[in-house]
């Protein structure tokens, strides 16, 4: 097998939260584009259903859209199992859906620290929860290798998990990113002898609709984190989605609890 093909993940089946724009919508169509079939679960129907088509009409891939909140269990269950439905089984899961909430500490509610706290952790648990369930159902079914593993889940960090953002306010979202890098680590220890791969990718600066909101709101904000950053450069959505397929696919069988920093060296200095 060539090094490339192991990058491959034809046959397979993913569900990208999230996958009806920004980063996850890039990560669904990559891994689409790598040979998956894949489920993307979002609140807004529309921008799910135009997204699911997009991707369809550019690759040789099935892709579907399902409305899910991920803050509510019973939707999440519902995803996975029409997934399981649809395609078969789930291989691979990632957990992209977040959100943020600026606020100054002394001002912010308890509600809005709760919100990204459901969104971006609990939310997080309760896919890997059923998603895995389903990943561990297949494995008994299939007797799938060691090697291959049976699935990989990986998580969307956050540079913001290992250093503070400035000048911005937001104790909610770094805090849920900390928190996720070590969930995964846990996580992957849990269902390191069912085949199960865990992992968590930390982007820094992105260009998607939060951070073009906040460049609107202020627009020296962008000189200020270039400064930071060695290259110079923030990311595309489509920069962030070559490392999840890597993560996903056969290529990384060796990588598991890990979060792995993309973030144009700004978090070096
Ligand atoms: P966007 O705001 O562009 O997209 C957020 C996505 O999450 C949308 O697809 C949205 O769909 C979905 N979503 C939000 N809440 C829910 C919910 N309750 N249930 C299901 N889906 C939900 O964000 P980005 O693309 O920028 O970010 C994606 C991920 O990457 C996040 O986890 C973020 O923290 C992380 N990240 C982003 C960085 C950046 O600079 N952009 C940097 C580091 C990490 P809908 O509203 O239809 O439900």
């Amino acid at each position: 097998m060539s090094v490339l093909d192991r990058f491959r993940l034809d046959g397979q089946t993913a569900i990208v939260t999230g996958g009806n724009r920004g980063i996850g919508r890039a990560i669904a169509q990559a891994l689409a584009e790598a040979g998956a079939d894949v489920a993307i679960g979002n609140r807004d129907a529309e921008s799910g259903r135009r997204a699911a088509e997009e991707i369809e009409a550019a690759t040789d891939a099935t892709v579907r859209a399902y409305e899910a909140d991920v803050t509510d269990e019973a939707q999440v269950e519902a995803l996975v199992e029409a997934t399981v439905e649809a395609f078969g089984g789930v291989d691979v899961l990632v957990n992209n859906a977040g959100i943020t909430v600026h606020a100054p500490a002394e001002e912010m509610t308890v509600e809005q620290f709760q919100r990204v706290v459901d969104v971006n952790l609990t939310g997080t648990f309760r896919c890997a929860k059923h998603a895995g369930r389903a990943m561990l159902d297949t494995a008994d079914q299939n007797d799938e290798s060691a090697r291959g593993g049976v699935g990989s889940i990986v998580n969307l960090s956050s540079m913001s998990a290992r250093v503070a953002n400035y000048p911005q306010h937001q104790v909610a979202y770094n805090a849920t990113k900390g928190a996720v890098d070590s969930f995964t680590r846990q996580l992957a220890s849990e269902w390191a002898d069912d085949g199960i791969r865990v992992n968590a990718v930390a982007p820094g600066y992105v260009r998607t609709d939060p951070v073009d909101e906040a460049l609107r709101e202020d627009p020296e904000l962008e000189a200020l984190w270039k400064s930071e950053m060695l290259l110079d450069e923030m990311a595309r959505p489509e920069d962030i989605a070559p490392l999840v397929v890597y993560l996903a696919s056969e290529a990384s069988w060796y990588v598991t609890g890990s979060s792995v920093l993309i973030d144009g060296g700004y978090t070096v200095r």
